[in-house]
């Protein structure tokens, strides 16, 4: 059935972010949805430039707990909604040194509380472990055994196909320009494809996301992109590195994983930079192999084969923006998913659907969240 351009909620943005909330919307009955997408596929931007980890050892408290509540989803998934498992638990392993470790130490139970299986590993039980890693740089590790790789284009995927099969149409190559707020209501928005008319927009614009409020003359929230920078390269000869946990260092910023019989390595770079086609600058990759050089010598490639960047976009707190807007009613934000977006999809995705729905949630204080802790009196 062709519903033209009119529709019950329209979905600005096709990352993880809204298609996650596509799907979530249409379990609960709700399928009158676009998503509008400008890029020609879906997960272009973040989404398709993640390092593809679940990490439960985030320290803004309301993100670690929608981790852990995805988690759950992550390892357990609803009977058929993926084609192949979503996480492999090949472990994480962060290391510390000086006060991030004796602020580790003293954080690790209230970790263990919140249901994270977590192990705290001395210098010697790691590089025992993992003998390529130098014990020069730190005084301890935590081991995570239950995280580990998510397949993100499976979990992107599995989310729209769901999402289409209920009904829900995705546009993509449509680019939103316009929002059109009638005496303090969203009404619509314009595009390059025409005008588009919905009861709810959703703001899921990843990077974009403070534009696209400043469009609908939103609650102003600084929303700031910062660009990180990946590397991949072949493994030393005659070393298997396919299971290798994530390997990280807080404190002195580098991790590596496998990737694809190989490794991946990020100097956890956190540039700010305007909303954009991210691309790798040189300076930060001839950084990742200085660093590689001090924690993991061995490790240290003749050539790279790919490098990319990406864009983690926060609010000034650091925690997520999702509810609606407290001053333009149907305007929803879901927004501000930092280095988190992917991993936490399946919690933030379901709390964005049922505030939308019923205007409120058990799985968490969404209070957390809402762009009204922006709002100027
Ligand atoms: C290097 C790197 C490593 C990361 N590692 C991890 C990790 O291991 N685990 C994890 O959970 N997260 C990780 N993240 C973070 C994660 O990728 C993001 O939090 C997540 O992808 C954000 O999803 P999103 O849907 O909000 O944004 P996006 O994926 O960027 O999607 C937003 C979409 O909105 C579209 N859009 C914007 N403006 C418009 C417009 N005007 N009209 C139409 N469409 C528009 C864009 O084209 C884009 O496709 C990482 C990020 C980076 C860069």
């Amino acid at each position: 059935m062709d519903r033209g351009n009119s529709f019950e909620v329209i979905i600005v943005g096709c990352g993880i972010a809204g298609a996650s909330l596509a799907y979530f919307l249409s379990r609960r009955g709700l399928t009158d949805i676009v998503i509008l997408e400008r890029e020609e596929q879906p997960g272009y931007h973040s989404t398709g430039r993640s390092a593809a980890v679940l990490v439960e050892l985030d320290f803004v408290p309301s993100v670690l707990q929608l981790t852990i509540l995805a988690a759950s989803f992550l390892r357990n998934p609803p009977e058929g909604f993926s084609q192949s498992p979503l996480l492999e638990q090949s472990g994480i392993m962060v290391m510390f040194q000086g006060d991030d470790w004796s602020m580790i130490e003293g954080v690790a139970p209230v970790f263990r509380q919140m249901g994270v299986s977590l192990e705290l590993l001395t210098p010697s039980q790691v590089v025992e472990r993992f003998p390529v890693v130098s014990d020069d740089h730190f005084d301890g590790a935590v081991f995570l055994p239950e995280d580990g790789h998510i397949d993100v284009h499976e979990l992107l995927w599995s989310y729209i196909r769901h999402a289409r099969h209920e009904g829900v149409e995705l546009r993509c190559g449509v680019e939103v320009h316009g929002i059109r707020v009638e005496r303090g209501r969203c009404r619509g928005l314009m595009t390059n494809e025409g005008e588009f008319t919905g009861r709810w927009v959703v703001n899921a614009a990843g990077a974009w996301a403070g534009i696209i409020g400043q469009l609908a003359g939103a609650t102003q929230i600084e929303l700031t992109p910062y660009r990180r920078t990946v590397a991949t390269f072949a493994a030393p000869d005659g070393l298997d590195v396919t299971r290798w946990p994530l390997v990280s260092n807080y404190t002195h910023k580098l991790f590596f994983k496998p990737e694809s019989r190989g490794l991946l390595a990020c100097p956890m770079d956190e540039d700010p930079v305007e909303p954009c086609d991210a691309r790798p600058d040189e300076l930060v990759i001839a950084q990742t192999i200085d660093r590689l050089e001090t924690l993991a010598p061995c490790l240290v490639p003749k050539s790279l084969r790919q490098k990319w960047a990406g864009l983690r976009t926060f609010a000034p707190d650091q925690s997520y923006i999702i509810g609606e807007d407290p001053s333009v009613k149907g305007f929803f934000w879901l927004a501000g998913q930092g280095g988190s977006g992917i991993e936490t999809s399946p919690a933030a995705g379901q709390v964005a659907a049922e505030l939308l729905i019923d205007g409120r949630t058990s799985l968490i204080d969404p209070n957390l969240f809402s762009p009204a802790r922006f709002a100027k009196d």
